[in-house]
This record gives structure tokens, C-alpha cells and sequence, in this order.
């Protein structure tokens, strides 16, 4: 615990569970002071991040669809006429039709890639456009991304693709928004168990192989995710835009690891 973020107000979006991403970045702040928002995808969603958002001493508890421009523009008057302004934002949402995570990706949809595409990428511009207006003493945003956007893994297919553009936009925003002081980054987060993630086919096999070929020889959590993005939301990350962090145990350096198992 610190006071890195006293003072310092910021919405998390995209807390489902406990286990969300989103829920490791929520404690790291509020540990370090900042006070918080939570909106949320869904009425079935608010019996569970109410609760939650109560445990970090929240009851700015708003729910929001991003792929409705009414409920996106709801969620920031609430934020405007509640606080008036705006220090951070965390972006913790993708969504792919889960029978399309599994077997080849030019077998994609139209229809599927559109809506893959509109809820896990021009969502986080849309949040950066309206979360501009309150962040009138500069900012910082941040969103999740993975390695599947760099390199083919297994079953990511049209998330990978939605995750490249993600990527891109991350830098684009940064070059906008960079002259009146906000920061927009990526975390490329290494696999964990989500809710989202499990609708990705042979999971448990892509974080086994990750454990075993990471140079820390295994898998982070979401608190490491927390860490690291505390790191890029608050005044430690003052020089840091544009930037893609990777926090997934440095398998993304690793082009073939070392033969260091006793039975190869
Ligand atoms: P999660 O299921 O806990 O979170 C995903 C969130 O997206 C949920 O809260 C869901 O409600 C929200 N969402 C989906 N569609 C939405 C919509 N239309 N409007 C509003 N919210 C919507 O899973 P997670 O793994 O914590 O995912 C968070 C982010 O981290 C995602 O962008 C994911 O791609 C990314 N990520 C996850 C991993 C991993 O292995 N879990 C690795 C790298 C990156």
C-alpha cells in the first residue's frame, strides 16, 4: 500500500468477477489511494461488481454496453456530474463469438469479425473520445491486449486480428492525446483463467505451454497485472505513452527456449 494515487479518480471497465483483470487493477489502485468507478456490461452483472466495488469502498457502480453509444455517453454525464473530472481509465473488455475461437481463422464471419472488432477495439477509442473531455489536468489510459496480436497462437484467430488493431489504435491515440498530457498504453497480459478466456479453445494447454517456456518458467496473475498497471496509471509512468507493456513472464522474447528439461 502507498499513496501514489491519492487524489486520483479513474473507471474500471470490464469487471465481471474476482477473477477479471480488471479486478486485479481495481485493488492495486484503490491499495494506492485512487477512488473509483466500476461500470459494468448487463443488469446480471451488478448482483456481482456491486459487491465488489463495495469491497474497494465504491458505490459508483454504473452500467454500460459499450456497443451503445447512448449507454457510453450515460456512463461519462454520470462520471461528469458526479466528479467532474476524470484522472485514469482502464479498458478491460473484448468479446469474439466463442465458436469462432476454436479451429481456423479464415473460416471467420463477417458478421462475427464486425462485432469482434467493434466491442474489443473501436470501444477503446470510443472510451478515450468522451474520457478526453474529463481528463482536464492531463491522464492516463490503459487497455489489455495479448501476444496472440504479434504472433499466431492457437485458437485466437479473430481476436488476434482485433487485438493487432487495438494495438495500432493505442498509438494513434497516444499522438492525439499526448499534447494535453494523456497517456494511452497497452498491457499485453500473459494467459490467465477468465471468464474470457475460457471461451478459447484448449486453454489449459496454452497456459501449461506458457508456464513451461516463459523465462520465469510461469504464469502471472492478476495481481502482477495490477502491479504493472499501477506502474503505467500513476505518476511512474509520467514519461511512458504509445507503449505496449508486457507483463506475461517474458515469453514474448523467447524465440526457442533452452533445452533445459532432464528428458528431452
Ligand atoms: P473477463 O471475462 O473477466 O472480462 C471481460 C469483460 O468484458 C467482462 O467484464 C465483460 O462484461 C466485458 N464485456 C464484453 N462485452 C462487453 C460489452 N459489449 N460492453 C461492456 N463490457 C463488455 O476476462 P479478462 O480476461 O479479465 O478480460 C479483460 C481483458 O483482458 C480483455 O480485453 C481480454 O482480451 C484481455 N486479456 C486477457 C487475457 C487472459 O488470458 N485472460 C490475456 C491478455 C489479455
Amino acid at each position: 500500500s502507498s499513496n501514489l494515487m491519492q487524489g486520483k479518480r479513474g473507471l474500471i471497465m470490464g469487471l465481471a468477477n474476482d477473477k477479471s483483470i480488471a479486478w486485479g487493477i481495481a485493488k492495486a489502485c484503490a491499495d494506492a489511494g485512487a477512488e473509483l468507478a466500476f461500470s459494468y456490461q448487463g443488469d446480471a452483472l451488478r448482483k456481482r461488481v456491486g459487491p465488489l466495488a463495495a469491497q474497494l469502498g465504491s458505490d459508483l457502480v454504473i452500467e454500460c454496453d459499450v456497443t451503445n453509444t447512448e449507454s457510453m455517453d450515460a456512463l461519462f454525464a454520470e462520471l461528469e456530474a458526479k466528479w467532474g473530472k476524470l484522472d485514469f481509465v482502464v479498458h478491460a473488455i473484448g468479446f469474439s463469438d466463442k465458436s469462432e475461437l476454436r479451429g481456423r481463422y479464415v473460416d471467420t464471419s463477417a458478421e462475427n469479425f464486425q462485432m469482434t472488432m467493434d466491442i474489443s477495439v473501436y470501444s477503446f477509442t470510443a472510451v478515450v473520445q468522451r474520457a478526453e473531455k474529463l481528463m482536464t489536468d492531463g491522464g492516463s489510459c490503459l487497455t489489455l491486449t495479448y501476444y496472440g496480436a504479434e504472433q499466431v497462437m492457437p485458437h485466437y484467430n479473430v481476436m488476434g486480428v482485433a487485438k493487432a488493431a487495438l494495438e495500432a489504435s493505442v498509438k494513434y491515440l497516444a499522438e492525439d492525446l499526448g499534447k494535453d498530457g494523456i497517456r494511452v498504453n497497452a498491457i499485453s497480459a500473459g494467459p490467465i483463467k477468465t471468464l474470457a478466456a475460457s471461451g478459447i479453445g484448449d486453454f489449459r494447454y496454452i497456459l501449461k505451454w506458457n508456464e513451461l517456456n516463459s523465462p520465469l518458467r510461469r504464469n502471472v496473475t492478476q495481481d502482477e497485472v495490477g502491479k504493472s498497471a499501477l506502474y503505467l496509471l500513476s505518476d511512474l509512468g509520467s514519461g511512458v505513452t504509445g507503449e505496449n507493456l508486457h507483463v506475461d513472464a517474458g515469453y514474448h522474447v523467447v524465440g526457442m527456449k533452452a533445452v533445459d528439461a532432464p528428458d528431452i
